[in-house]
This record gives structure tokens, sequence and C-alpha cells, in this order.
């Protein structure tokens, strides 16, 4: 069959139409398709434009309220500036106030306290009878009371105003203890406590730090512990923690066996003006500053201040401060290098917490220690070490027992005694027995408690050595071993002839205050001139040559700090400085440093004390003088 070529032709044509309508179809389709959904695009893309373009000129209307706004601020905070700073300048300018007040008032307090306190003690070494030496006594007491709450009032302004600054001085922290002791040591005695210090091994004993401002924390928590308690005993215990660079850190506890403190108070007792009780406060009194200070002054030593407290069994507060280390001052000490080691003693003491802090101090030095807590253990412990024949080198008692039985006792085994034991007895300063009573006792030496190691020890090396060598010594007192350790071997001479060529001039505007001074200075052997200012006292000064000047700061016509510049500069190019001590009832910071500015040489505070006169005539004439003691 042949095939016809026009119709294939033609069938190809349309095949080739077919599929170019298809594929034309298909085009259009996916043209229309794409055209469509380019168009939904483009309305939505239209329609999502309309709502940023409406939400940008909302939000273009926000930001012009918002810088609106801003402006408002920023024109409420430049007069809040304003007034801040202007509230600042007032609030300084009050501060400024509170502080000259303060200073003022210090003074206008202290001036007339001095002569209270001063006169009063001058009363008190003249011959009183019995009800008369109690009046005096009162108003001594109640003075010095006034004085420690106008203390703390400043003290506590002065923190507040930021113008408590420490002073750091190399000092011996058994003195500043000791010292503490000596404050109140006669109300311990009056209501039956024991007062006890207690050293951890390691403690160092030189620092250097602010022991006046140590003194008044330690102060504080002890006076509070005696305040509060009735029976038992205050207990001060130190220990150390050495740090880098030299530093030492110090843990101080005070612990007494009073009331204690409620739990709930005891986060509330160091806020100022606290106490622990409404009822407390007044049968106890007190301003409710003492805590606060302690917490200010131990936040400066970089430290921290708690107690823990258990209701009617007592409290222990506890602080913490860094110091540097020390050095000892240069001594020529004279107590003998007597070794202590394995020596037998007897404590007789019936108080326990305070026989083993003296048990502890016998046990660092290598001791055999027992402790006999009544007169039986005392008696049988003596016979078994004679059984034993290691008997006891010394009996130490401590008057704890009352002083009767103490002599009764040492009498008994001195009666008994074959070996020679030592006697030596621990008492309270107020109630040292006599010397012919402790001599007939046979008692060789005594010191006041509380015991400090150096001075427990030294008076047993000094008896001990003498016993050995078969010397007789006379009764060894704590003046004795204070003397010895100052390497101090001279004859006694009293502290009348110790100044009797010293010429002294007052400079003071107020009558009473050159009487008071007058008398002090006269009564310790000085010849003494006085002046009403500072003009006078220039005066004086061109005339006669003084070893010592005791300046008044506030006076009228030339106050103190004019009349020192005067005299300095006269002084210039010679030799000779006149000595010039300030004697100011001025006490807020930088006092003493704008006395030392004016080119004078120390400072007291008023209202003074006898010892402070005697200190700054010893320190700045002694070398002239005699160095000496009275007993
Ligand atoms: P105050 O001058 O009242 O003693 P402080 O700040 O020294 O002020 O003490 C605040 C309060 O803390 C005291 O009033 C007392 O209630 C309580 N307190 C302080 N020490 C003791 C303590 N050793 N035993 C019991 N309570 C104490």
């Amino acid at each position: 069959l042949g095939t016809n070529p026009d119709s294939a032709h033609i069938s190809h044509f349309r095949q080739d139409l077919y599929y170019g309508v298809l594929i034309s179809g298909f085009f259009i389709t996916l043209a229309i398709v794409i055209w469509y959904f380019a168009m939904r695009s483009i309305r939505q893309w239209h329609t999502a434009l309309d709502s940023t373009r409406r939400d940008l000129a909302q939000r273009i209307t926000e930001k012009d309220m918002v810088e609106r706004e801003l402006q408002r601020w920023i024109l409420e905070v430049e007069s809040s500036q304003d007034a801040a700073m202007k509230a600042k300048v007032a609030a300084e300018k009050a501060s400024h106030a509170k502080s000259d007040f303060l200073a003022n008032m210090s003074h206008e307090i202290r001036t007339p306290m001095n002569g209270i306190l001063g006169m009063t003690q001058l009363l008190l070494n003249t011959p009183l009878n019995a009800e008369q030496r109690g009046w005096a006594d009162i108003v001594r007491r109640s003075g010095e009371h006034l004085l420690d709450i106008i203390n703390d009032i400043l003290d506590f302004s002065k923190i507040e105003a930021g113008k408590m600054v420490l002073e750091p001085i190399n000092f011996d922290l058994h003195s500043t203890l000791s010292e503490v002791s000596d404050v109140v040591i006669l109300r311990t005695q009056e209501k039956g406590l024991e007062l006890l210090v207690e050293f951890t091994p390691g403690t160092p004993r030189y620092l250097i730090g602010d022991p006046g401002r140590l003194k008044q924390i330690i102060l504080n928590l002890v006076g509070n512990a005696v305040k509060f308690t009735t029976k038992g005993h205050v207990l001060i215990r130190v220990a150390a923690m050495p740090e880098a660079d030299k530093q030492v850190r110090l843990f101080f506890e005070i612990e007494d066996t009073g009331i204690g403190i409620p739990a709930d108070k005891l986060d509330y007792v160091f806020d100022k003006f606290t106490q622990a009780e409404e009822s407390t406060t007044r049968k106890f009194g007190g301003t409710g500053l003492g805590l606060a200070i302690s917490r200010e002054l131990t936040t400066m030593m970089q430290g921290k201040i708690g107690v823990r407290s258990v209701l009617g069994k007592g409290s222990v507060f506890h602080f913490d401060i860094l110091l540097c280390e020390g050095a000892p001052e240069a001594s020529h000490n004279l107590i003998p290098d007597c070794n202590l080691e394995y020596v037998r003693v007897l404590l007789v003491n019936d108080y326990v917490p305070a026989a083993m802090i003296a048990h502890d101090i016998m046990l660092q030095a290598g001791m055999r220690c027992s402790i006999a807590p009544s007169a039986e253990s005392m008696l049988d412990a003596l016979k078994e070490a004679e059984a034993a024949h290691d008997p006891y080198k010394f009996v130490i008692f401590d008057d704890h027992l009352g002083q009767e039985k103490v002599l009764q006792y040492a009498s008994q085994i001195r009666k008994q005694d074959t070996h020679g034991i030592i006697m030596t007895l621990l008492t309270t300063p107020t109630r040292v027995p006599s010397r012919e009573q402790m001599t007939q006792a046979s008692i060789a030496g005594y010191q006041h408690k509380p015991c400090f190691p150096e001075m427990l020890l030294g008076m047993m090396r000094v008896l001990l050595t003498a016993q050995k060598k078969g010397e007789a010594v006379p009764l060894v007192s704590r003046h004795t071993l204070m003397k010895l350790m100052r390497g101090e071997t001279e004859a006694k001479v009293s502290e009348k002839a110790m100044f009797k060529d010293c010429r002294v001039l007052v400079v003071d505007d107020l009558k009473v205050n050159q009487m008071l001074m007058a008398k002090v200075l006269t009564d310790l052997g000085c010849t003494v001139d006085k002046a009403a200012n500072g003009k006078e006292a220039l005066s004086l000064m061109a005339r006669l040559t003084y070893d010592i000047v005791f300046m008044d700061c506030q006076m009228p016509e030339m106050d103190g700090f004019e009349a020192t510049r005067a005299v300095r500069n006269n002084e210039a190019g010679k030799d000779r400085q006149t000595i010039i001590v300030a004697l100011t009832a001025d006490a807020m910071s930088g006092d003493r440093e704008k006395c030392l500015a004016a080119g004078m040489d120390d400072y007291i505070n008023k209202p003074f004390k006898l010892e402070q006169i005697v200190d700054v005539l010893k320190k700045w004439c002694g070398a002239s003088l005699q160095i000496a003691e009275t007993a």
C-alpha cells in the first residue's frame, strides 16, 4: 500500500498545531497563574506597606511624644538637680554647724567638768571625815559618769560626721588590757565579780594600731558585762591569727555570767539608742550608744563585732580587728631569766574558771601544776606530794577564798613545811592585805588580779632565783616587778623631789583652771607661774625660762595657737625650744593636729587626770630629772 505524502504532511501539521496549542495554553495558564499570584502578593505587599506606613506614622507620633516627655523630664531632673545641689549645700552647712556646735559644746562642757573633777580630786586629797569623803566621792563618780556620757555622744557625732580618725602607734596589748582592768576593777569588786584576762598562746604582745580606740571598744563591752552581771565573772579572752604583710588579726571575746539578752533582741543591740529591754534601761541606765560606737570602731579597724547569749546565763560579745605586728620598746628588763620548767605549783582557788587561766599560764611555761579548790584538797595535795618525795615549790593562793582564810592557810603550811615552799597571793587591787599581815603569814609576793602571764611568771622567777641563791628578798609586789621590768634599780625618790627643779607656766583664762593646775603642779614639787592669756604668757616667757608651758587654746586677747607661733618665731635660730603642751577642752578630731601644727609639742584633753600631768612632766622634763617612782 502506498502512502499519500500530503496526508502525512497534514497529519504532521495537525500534530504540530495540537502541541503548539497545548504548549501555548500551558504557558498562557502559567502566565495567568503567575499574574494572579503576583497581583495577590502585590496587593498583600501593598496592604503590608500601608500598615507599616501607618505603624511608622504612629511610632513617629509616639517618638515625638516621648521626646517631648523626655524633654520635660530633663527639665524636671535639671531642676531637681538644682534643688539637690541646694539641699546638699544646705546639708553641708548644717553638718558644719553641727560640728561647730559640738566642738563648742564639748569645750563648754569640758571646761567646767575640769573644774568639778579636778577640785573634787583635790578635796579628796585633804583630811575629810567619812561622811564628807563619801559625798565628795559621789561628786567625783557622778562627774566621771557624766563625762562618759558626753564622750559617747561626742564620739558618735564624730563618727557620723566622718571625723573619727584612728591614730596608729606602737603599743603593748598587755598594758592596754591592764588599763582596762584598772578602770573597771573597783566596780567588779563592789559587785563581787571576778575579772579575768586570758591570752591564747601565740597572741603577740606588741602591735601597731590605735590603743585608745581599742581600749574604748573593750571598755564599752567590759563595762556592759559588769553592769549586767551580778554573780560570777567577766572574762576578756584574746587570740590572734597572722595575716599577710606582717599583719595580724586579733580576736577578742568578752564573756559574762550575767542576765543575757533575749534571742529576738540580739540583732538590734548594736543599733544606736537601742537597749535590749525598756525595763533594763531604767534599772541599769545607759544611752544605748556604746555598742553602736564599738561597731563603728571595729569596722574602722577592718573587723566585725557580734554577740551570742543565753538568757539568764550570760553573753559573749566578740569582735576582731586587723593590726600590724609591732616591736617591743627597748628595755633593760632585770627579771632573772630563771628556768621554770618542771617546777611544781599548787594553785589554791575555789573559783575554777580563774584557776584554769592561771593553770594554763603555768603549763605554757612548762611547769607541773595542780588546782586545789578547797582547804581540804590543798592539804591532801601537799600531803601526797610529801609522801611521793616530790614537794610543791610554789603555792599560789587566790583571795577568792577569802583573805582571812588565805592568811590562815599560809601560816598553817609554813608551820608544817620543811621544803621551803614559796607562797604567793593573787589579790584584788583594792583588797591587798597589809605588808605585816603578809610577812607574818610568810607570803613572799603578791600580784593584782587579773593576773597577766609576765607578772605572775616574773614574780615566780624573782622568788625562785632568790631562794636558789639563798637571798632574802622583801615582799615582791606588782610595783617591784614593774620597776625590775623597766630596769630601774635606783633608790626611790618621791615625785615631789623629782620635779623640784621644774619651772612651769600655766596659761589659762579661767581662774578655776589656773588654780587647779597650780595646785596639782605645786603638789608635784614644781614652781608655777600663771598667765591669763597668750600676751601675758609671752611677756613672762621673755623674762623667765620655763621647762614646760601648759597652754590653753581658746583665750581672749591672744589665743594659745597665736601665742605658740609667736614663741616659735622668737626662738627661730636658737638651740633651745620651750616645751609647750596644749591643755584644751576641745576634743574634736583635728584639734590635736591644729595644736601640733601651731608648734606645740604635746596635747592633753580637759578634764585631765593627775597621772596625765605626771606622765607629761616625766616625758618632757624627765631627762633632766631623776627617774623615780613613788611606792
Ligand atoms: P547602754 O548605754 O544602754 O549600755 P549599749 O549600746 O552599750 O548601751 O548597749 C545596748 C543594750 O544592749 C543595753 O542597754 C543592754 O540592753 C544590752 N546589753 C549590752 N551588753 C549586755 C550584756 N553584757 N548583757 C546583757 N545585755 C547587754
